[in-house]
């Protein structure tokens, strides 16, 4: 079916159709601006992501359903990585010409089963045409007691670092993924990332985490982040990075160090947190129940910037951007 026979206001009652929202919304979508109700005493959080057709996603190997729940998942992980609790979110859509309706109804059933999954609501958005090529912004709100709320900047020397789940996945997903494969972990994580939404909470909840980020731009890369704000550096073990079983046996097949790719792959959307030394010991119960666990992979140190080591206790050297993971098999 072609959009032009349901128009704009078609689109929107089929994505309202399917929207399930609690309490807190008292008006969603279909009048001129959503009213929601927020929680005494918490900040609201607001996060977005813009994702663009040949930029972000390439249709050819996305399909709509998990593409719709990645354009949520991305600003999940945001939430996430300031300890918050996702509440509500706006969708807003530049359609082109000829993208079916079926398209955009599993689009926004993917969307919405994830919505579904965290108890987010969408309660409003924006639809219009776009000349060529589909773009989806999402606008996330969610809230924390303000003092619970995880920064980048809270790092201090002799704090260690962890990470959640897995790292590499993603990056080496795609890599597959162009060169045609369409299933299988690393591709699944590539298209379905599970953000971590319920461990930055019991971090928050525990005050465990001095300084927090998701991982979208490579470990190394976030990681900077984190130091420059926190006015530290750190030293990172390569080998300490959590990799998944398929990671370890199937990456030296793509990738000529899959070391590097752990240390830089992107879209993995896990956890990079620091703790106080002292409590280290704490990271394992408190993300008990999350779905996820965390691997210390080194501490913060004075100074600045990223220090690598290899399992040899040799520091290895980050080619500066430019570099290609990929260069055998290709
Ligand atoms: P306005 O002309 O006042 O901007 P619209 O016609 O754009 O209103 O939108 C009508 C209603 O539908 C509003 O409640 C708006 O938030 C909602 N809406 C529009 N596009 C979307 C979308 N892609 N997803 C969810 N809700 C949407
Ligand atoms: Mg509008």
């Amino acid at each position: 079916m072609n959009l032009r026979e349901i128009g704009e206001f078609g689109l929107i009652g089929r994505i309202a159709s399917r929207v399930t929202t609690g309490p807190a919304v008292r008006i969603g979508i279909g009048d001129d601006a959503a009213a929601t109700e927020p929680t005494p005493g918490r900040l609201i959080l607001t996060t977005s992501d813009m994702l663009v057709e040949g930029v972000h996603f390439d249709l050819s190997f996305t399909d709509p359903y998990r593409l719709g729940r990645k354009s949520l998942a991305v600003n999940l992980s945001d939430i996430a990585a300031m300890g918050g609790e996702p509440r509500d979110f706006l969708l807003s859509l530049a359609i082109p010409p000829g993208l079916s309706v079926e398209f955009l109804d599993r689009f926004a059933e993917g969307m919405l089963s994830l919505a579904d999954e965290h108890a987010v609501a969408l309660v409003g958005g924006d639809t219009c045409r776009s000349p060529a090529g589909l773009v989806i912004s999402v606008t996330l709100h969610g809230e924390q007691q303000p003092d619970s709320i995880v920064r980048r900047h809270g790092a201090r020397p002799d704090d260690r670092l962890f990470i959640t789940g897995t790292v590499g996945d993603s990056a080496m997903g795609l890599e597959l993924l162009r060169r045609g494969e369409r299933e299988g972990w690393a591709v699944e994580r590539h298209l379905d990332p599970s953000p971590r939404v319920a461990a930055g909470r019991a971090l928050a909840a525990a005050g465990l985490a001095t300084a927090m980020i998701d991982v979208s731009d490579g470990v190394v890369a976030d990681l900077g982040h984190i130091l420059e704000q926190s006015g530290c550096g750190a030293r990172v073990e390569a080998a300490l990075l959590p990799r998944s079983p398929f990671f370890r046996e199937e990456a030296g097949r793509v990738a000529s160090s899959p070391d590097l790719l752990a240390l830089t792959g992107g879209e993995d959307y896990e956890l990079l947190f620091s703790v106080r030394a002292e409590r280290e010991h704490e990271v394992a119960a408190v993300l008990r129940g999350t779905g996820t666990t965390a691997t210390a992979i080194g501490s913060i140190t004075a100074g600045s910037g990223v220090t690598v080591v290899a399992a040899d206790g040799a520091e290895l050297a980050l080619p500066r951007g430019g570099y290609n993971h990929f260069a055998n098999g290709m």
